[in-house]
């Protein structure tokens, strides 16, 4: 199961006219690789992550997640695709002040309509898998920013998505814990045979990509010489 965009062109308003956010973007993901895009302030990578999403519908060309077509959902299945099938991880981690590390994970079944308790076990897995184990009782204020990053990366992982998002996740964090997170979001791509994109500002472990594409003004440009 891979992420696929093809030809995808997304404006916003912007004045009178239209701002090109997605110039005509074509990027194909395979399950259990790991594509890092990087690239400009302003030149588009959220704009890329939104559509990829589901969140934002392109004005043209076509998003493949898993295997389906997302131009022909509405509404109602584009947020049951992204529920089961795509995992984002946004640069903030959002975590719920009053919810220990592993009620942060199992809110998200609830949000699937699952139960909350069946989703104990999946939960300290997960937690287990991103380093946590002996974190979940906690909360939010009593752990580190690094922390917090993982138990959002989990979180995202939580209903086995297919596709996995992730918005420069190591900016808040310093080098050595940036590089960590890299390296998790690797085994985990791995490990769970997620197509993963990455938007990164931190260029220097670009390495551990499978790929590294690179965004200017809505353009994508393939590959960059590591
Ligand atoms: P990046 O993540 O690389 O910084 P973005 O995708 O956030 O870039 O933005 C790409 C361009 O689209 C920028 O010029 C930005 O100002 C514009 N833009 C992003 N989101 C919106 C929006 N919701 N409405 C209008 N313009 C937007
Ligand atoms: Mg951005």
């Amino acid at each position: 199961m891979t992420l696929t965009l093809a030809d995808v062109t997304l404006t916003y308003p912007d004045g009178d006219g239209r701002l090109t956010a997605l110039d005509r973007i074509s990027l194909d993901v395979p399950a259990g690789t790991l594509t890092a895009v990087v690239g400009p302030s302003g030149s588009g990578k959220s704009s890329l992550l939104a559509v990829a999403a589901t969140l934002v519908t392109p004005d043209e060309g076509r998003v493949v997640v898993a295997g389906t077509e997302t131009a022909g959902l509405g509404r109602a299945q584009q947020a049951e695709l992204r529920r089961e099938r795509i995992g984002i991880v946004f640069q903030q981690p959002n975590l719920l002040p009053s919810l220990t590390a592993a009620e942060q994970l199992q809110v998200m079944t609830h949000l699937s309509g699952g139960s909350v308790r069946g989703a104990r076990g999946r939960a300290l897995e997960l937690l287990d898998a991103v380093g946590l184990a002996d974190q979940a009782g906690r909360r939010p204020h009593q752990l580190s920013g690094g922390q917090r990053q993982r138990i959002n990366i989990a979180r995202a992982l939580m209903n086995d998505p297919a596709v996995l998002l992730v918005d420069e996740p190591t900016s808040a964090l310093d080098h050595e814990r940036g590089a960590a997170v890299l390296d998790l979001l690797v085994a985990l791509t791995r490990s769970r045979s997620t197509a993963t994109v990455l938007v990164t500002h931190d260029r220097t472990h670009l390495d551990r990509a499978d790929r590294t594409v690179r965004m200017d003004d809505g353009r994508l440009t393939v590959p960059e010489p590591v």
